[in-house]
């Protein structure tokens, strides 16, 4: 992949994937994208407009108005731009995490935000975890990891 390596886990949430996911990245010094938080600001920017999260044609009539942007701060930790704005504390709200959900489940944001995954990729070597990374976003990833643990471990 253009001189990067790609690497994408996948796996049941709470096995970890996050969590190994930073510590894998830093090690390497490779990026860890959390993908969650780019949906996360697909849906803040529905919340913001009133928009009903289940509604394709509404919430697709938006992205084009939305400008989207990762950056990294100092520590190493992923912020979320939203037309300028960096909203990584906004997105966090528990309001937030539904309509993320929500969104995250019409195919016109998937597709969306598809190119925009697979942009970082080629510029960057990555590790990113999420639902579809290693099938969808990343189907040719270096290394494919997929993380499970035990129903305890996870609990
Ligand atoms: O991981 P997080 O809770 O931040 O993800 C926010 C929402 O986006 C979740 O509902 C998750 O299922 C969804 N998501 C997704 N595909 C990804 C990453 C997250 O559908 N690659």
């Amino acid at each position: 992949m253009n001189g990067h390596f790609a690497v994408a886990i996948d796996g049941p949430s709470g096995a970890g994937k996050s969590t190994l996911a930073r510590r894998a990245a830093k090690e390497f010094g490779f990026l860890y994208v959390d993908t969650g938080a780019i949906y996360r600001t697909v849906g803040l920017a529905a919340h913001r407009r009133g928009i009903d999260c289940h509604d394709e044609t509404a919430v697709a009539a938006i992205l084009p108005e939305l400008a989207i942007r990762m950056a990294y701060n100092e520590a190493g930790e992923q912020c979320m731009f939203l037309n300028g704005e960096d909203v990584s504390k906004a997105i966090r709200a528990p309001e937030i995490s539904i309509c993320a959900s929500d969104v995250s489940s019409l195919p016109a944001v998937r597709a969306f935000l598809l190119e925009m995954q697979r942009r970082t990729a080629r510029e960057e070597s990555v590790i990113m975890d999420g639902r579809d990374i290693g099938t969808v976003v990343l189907p040719d990833a270096e290394l494919k990891i997929y993380l499970t643990a035990s129903a305890e471990a996870r609990a």
